[in-house]
């Protein structure tokens, strides 16, 4: 999985195209990676696994209270990258949360209120807010597996994985690269950087397919992605507007400014009408409708992530929000069917084992090439023989 390397990036560059020919544009799923990443793992829709957004109004779960007197130390401080980089790796190991944590840009007045939805890693077995994921089912069936680990370098984990194959240890891979999503967001998705980092990936690629095709009699390669980059050429100071209204953040209704979303949450109906009328006035976004989330499997109708969701159009970054104080050249996090949303799936396999059409189907594809290699490479397993018989079994 190539972070970020959505379907506009590739759709006019040779990628992987001389070993993984067969392309098919995917839908993405509503969200950033901390809810794309879980529905390909799980097969399963954010309104299902729940892993959607990563803040929330939780004043009495909150984990944060420790970091309330911070709340006293000067902006020009606690604003600052390098500090937030400190103190995000500081509780994330007094909190002992196993997934990827960040506290990005939370204001510390106001972080005792939120609490954090990602507290173990979806790249591990147990790892979904709920429900099974790609390793449960593996471990389930004992088929043997690599998983990137997040804490290594992509070439650390492209060096382990190529350690597995040539043992000839696993019958399953899942390999994540989030390099180009880190690069796309800093430098943009026209920026001759970016073809360029596709010319290493590639590298890689062809030199760990070769190895596996040395080791193995068969190997099917997928390269795909979480979602696409778009180039974010207009700001909105949404915060600023919701500030100049006659209700108060704390005693009348809570948010969290994501990029490209606002998520609130409203303890009075003055304070549910002022925000709707003034995001009703905002031109750069607008209110998603609970059947339209709906739609996209992202409604939660206990409110946990938010009671009203206002989404940015494609192109739209809210700065400052709670994710960063400063823009950024490009984002995602917009509709899924805005044009740089869509993901994509590169493979070396003409006919693919399930119907494939957008992230979370991948979950499908995964689990029944597992059993299929699994079957293969130990068919004296009682688990390959029993397993083997249905090619898309649920867990
Ligand atoms: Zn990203």
């Amino acid at each position: 999985m190539v972070d970020a390397c959505g379907w506009e990036i590739i759709k006019n560059d040779s990628f992987c195209k001389d070993f993984a020919p067969h392309r098919h544009r995917l839908g993405s799923v509503f969200g950033y990676s901390s809810t794309c990443v879980p529905s390909i793992l799980s097969g399963r829709w954010p309104c299902e696994h729940r892993n959607w957004c990563y803040f929330v109004y939780d004043p009495k779960n909150s984990p944060f209270r420790s970091l309330r007197p911070l709340r006293w130390l000067p902006r020009a401080v606690t604003s600052r990258r390098i500090f937030r980089r400190y103190l995000t790796k500081m509780v994330k190991s007094h909190l002992n949360f196993r997934g990827y944590f960040d506290l990005y840009n939370i204001p510390f007045q106001y972080i005792s209120l939120y609490d954090f939805t990602e507290k173990k890693s979806p790249l591990k077995a147990g790892g979904m807010n709920k429900g099974p994921n790609i390793f449960d089912f593996l471990e389930i069936r004992e088929i043997p597996y690599f998983v990137s680990d997040p804490a290594k370098t992509e070439e650390g984990n492209l060096a382990n994985l190529r350690e597995q194959i040539e043992a000839e240890a696993i019958d399953f891979a899942f390999m994540y690269w989030a390099g180009l999503d880190g690069l796309l967001h800093r430098v943009g998705n026209q920026s001759p950087e970016v073809p360029a980092r596709l010319r290493i990936y590639e590298e890689w690629m062809r030199a760990v397919l070769a190895l596996a095709n040395d080791h193995y009699s068969e190997v099917h390669l997928y390269v795909f992605s979480d979602h696409g980059m778009a180039n974010c050429d207009e700001l909105l100071d949404l915060k600023g507007m919701i500030d100049t209204l006659p209700v108060e953040m704390e005693k009348d209704y809570a948010v969290v400014y994501d990029s490209t979303m606002a998520r609130f949450w409203f303890f009075n109906d003055h304070a549910r009408s002022e925000i709707t009328n003034c995001l009703g006035k905002v031109p750069q976004g607008r209110i998603i409708p609970d059947s339209e989330l709906e739609e996209m499997n992202a409604f939660f109708p206990d409110g946990y992530f938010g009671e009203l969701i206002f989404l940015v159009k494609e192109g739209v970054l809210i700065v400052p929000s709670h994710m960063g104080e400063r823009p950024i050249r490009a984002m995602h996090g917009y509709h899924p069917t805005d044009k740089h949303s869509y993901a994509s799936l590169m493979t070396n396999q003409s006919a693919l084992r399930a119907n494939v059409s957008s992230i979370p189907d991948i979950f499908r594809l995964m689990t029944a090439e597992a059993q299929a290699a699994q079957a293969e490479n130990r068919p004296d397993r009682p688990a390959a023989i029993e397993s083997s018989s249905t090619l898309t079994p649920a867990i």
